[in-house]
């Protein structure tokens, strides 16, 4: 793989990407961070580290994802090109277990017996279950109330694992809740790894996060210059924590000429309340022991967020993209409930593939671009995950009258 000049992700040594990213957690907390950050130091300057993980990601994920020339969609849109990144494919169906390996991978490492994680859609908690059953680890998982009504099927799929899930039923019953609840049962406990889900937290979990999942941009840009002998005009990715975003990203971020788009999760509008638009719609502040950009209620704290998918509403996304934000190297965008679900459908229909409810917020974004573009431009998005875990959520919709087919 061809290793990328500059831009490496790194914060700076406080753990800050420009102002933001940082550690704002009690002193106990403190030691344990900077413990995992040494011990991530060292791991990923040894080989034999990298060996085992590359073979993990190979023969067990099933890496390399492919690309895919969306030729249908082509045709019926007229305009860019857009391609795939086939995140989708790997085990379990998502973007999640590029992170989940590494870090159970350097949990084992730390000589860790439990590990704890959080779940949103719950697609970060079976990659966590999975990761640990094969690493030999005790994992215990927190979900909201609403998301493990929601993502039924997932909690069955982590417990089959072997994972005990713990319902967090404080405050509005999903992300950050089960956020709050999985860093309580950390810091309580020492011989537990907190396995977390997004490139967000405090320091090292941006970069960590970011480290593991850039393997996504690598080879999304060695395989576009394979296929096309040149790189895409435009890479989008769907942004609820970013990093599937930040992993597809990392591989373009010395090149200028590639523009790259985040998409969050625009709901049913801007009202507060009806999104999850952190970077949009959101103003810096600090949550769950990092500053970026969030949403905040009347009285500053975290507010109220939602989306269509579990997988995105969270009130606030990781450092890493406030700053690109900030510096212009990337642009942020918002996608409606109605115009993810239409793309939903245009890419089942015409590709034979259902995209997650997450995914399908970025090739939204691609569909409204891709018309008055150039045929010979590129749009590459990355298909974070497989829609199986959303079809009957799409369903009911369908049926109950709330969305028209498209
Ligand atoms: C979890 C998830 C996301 C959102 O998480 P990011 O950290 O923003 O990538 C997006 N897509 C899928 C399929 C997911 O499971």
């Amino acid at each position: 793989m061809s290793q990328q000049k500059g831009h490496d992700g790194k914060p700076d040594s406080n753990g800050f990407y420009g102002e933001y990213g940082g550690s704002f957690v009690p002193e106990p907390l403190r030691a344990r961070l900077d413990e995992l950050a040494a011990a991530f130091e060292d791991a990923i300057a040894d080989e034999s580290f990298k060996r085992e993980l590359g073979y993990l990601n190979a023969h067990y994920a099933g890496r390399p994802s492919p690309v895919f020339h969306c030729k249908n969609l082509d045709t019926k849109l007229g305009g860019a090109q857009i391609w795939l990144k086939r995140e989708d494919l790997n085990h379990l169906g998502a973007h999640k277990i590029n992170n989940t390996l590494g870090q159970c991978l350097l949990a084992r490492r730390m000589g860790k017996t439990r590990v704890v994680a959080e779940t949103g859609a719950g697609q970060h908690g079976v990659a966590a279950a999975a990761s640990a059953a094969l690493l030999g680890l005790e994992c215990t998982v927190y979900m909201g109330e609403l998301d493990m009504a929601r993502q039924h099927l997932n909690v069955i799929r982590m417990q089959m694992l072997g994972a005990r899930v713990v319902c967090a039923k404080s405050g509005q019953k999903t992300l950050k809740e089960a956020v709050d609840e999985a860093i309580a049962a950390w810091v309580a406990d020492d011989s537990i790894f907190y396995v977390l889900g997004s490139a967000v937290g405090p320091h090292p979990y941006p970069y960590m996060v970011r480290y593991f999942q850039s393997i996504i941009g690598r080879e999304a840009r060695e395989q576009m210059l394979a296929e096309l002998s040149r790189l895409p005009d435009i890479c989008m990715a769907c942004v609820g924590g970013g990093s599937n975003a930040i992993g597809i990203f990392a591989g373009f971020m010395d090149d200028p000429q590639v523009r790259l788009i985040g998409v969050e999760p625009g709901g049913r509008g801007n009202g507060y309340g009806q999104h999850a638009a952190s970077l949009c719609l959101g103003e810096p502040g600090i949550l769950h022991g990092f500053n970026s950009y969030m949403i905040k209620n009347e009285s500053g704290e975290a507010g109220e967020v939602y989306s269509i998918s579990a997988g995105l509403d969270y009130p606030s996304v990781g450092p890493e993209h406030a700053k690109l934000k900030d510096c212009g190297r990337a642009e942020y965008v918002r996608v409606t409930d109605e115009e993810a679900l239409k793309a939903f459908f245009e890419l089942s229909r015409h590709e034979g593939i259902l995209p997650a409810l997450e995914s399908s917020h970025a090739l939204a974004q691609a569909i409204k671009m891709a018309p008055a573009m150039a045929r010979d431009k590129v749009i590459l998005v990355n298909l974070s995950g497989r829609g199986d875990k959303d079809v009957q959520q799409v369903a009911d919709l369908v049926s109950s009258g709330k969305i028209k087919k498209a």
